[in-house]
């Protein structure tokens, strides 16, 4: 059996939940939330999760798969190590460290490309903007949740199920919880735009 290496995972798409392959020619798009301003009309260049994706939204979904991906090892090993066996020996302790460590750089650069691939893949549309996120830039509160965190745990806890949905062969539920993680998504995206503009106007 080939060893499993993060290299040889990437190279997989995670073992098939992302090709990057051509498709046939003509295809379209998946996305059509209608937050997002309703169907992608380019053409499909790559799959996720057994959907298809122009390029913007294919960058978009790649770059979730893997911050979420990451996120979940990084929890995993933190898990492992704490919460799972207390009484951990410090070799193994040591090891998981390495892991968590590599997990968090991982991170970090995943949700630098997410933020890049979000914005690009769902330009703002001021009119289909969330009501309470407008209304967090036009009056903040502090005592309300910051859109984008909101946005960005829905999205990530969206992901996690397509991906737990897919490793259990529960293929039938991926479209319903891709339509969750489109709206997330854009939102998502319209927060990151605004918030980008209000410390623009500060600056
Ligand atoms: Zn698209």
């Amino acid at each position: 059996m080939t060893k499993l290496t993060l290299e040889s995972l990437e190279a997989s798409g995670f073992e098939g939940i992302i090709r990057e392959e051509p498709l046939a020619g003509g295809m379209p798009c998946f996305v059509h939330h209608r937050e997002a301003g309703g169907w992608c009309e380019h053409t499909a260049v790559m799959r996720a999760y057994d959907m298809n994706f122009c390029e913007a939204h294919g960058a978009e979904i790649k770059a979730g798969v893997m911050a979420e991906i990451y996120h979940d090892a990084y929890n995993v090993l933190t898990d492992l190590a704490r919460r799972e066996h207390p009484d951990i020996n410090a070799v193994a302790d040591a090891y998981l460290t390495i892991g968590r460590d590599e997990m968090t750089g991982r991170c970090t650069e995943a949700q630098e490309a997410e933020n890049f691939a979000l914005l690009k893949a769902y330009p703002l549309r001021e009119d289909l903007v969330d009501t309470e996120t407008r209304h967090h830039y036009e009056a903040p509160d502090p005592r309300n949740d910051d859109p984008s965190d909101v946005f960005s745990r829905a999205r990530m806890h969206a992901l996690k199920l397509m991906r737990l949905s897919w490793q259990a062969g529960e293929y039938w539920t991926l479209e319903g919880l891709e339509l969750g993680r489109q709206g997330a998504s854009v939102q998502l995206a319209y927060a990151l735009a605004l918030d980008a503009r209000r410390t623009a106007s500060i600056a």
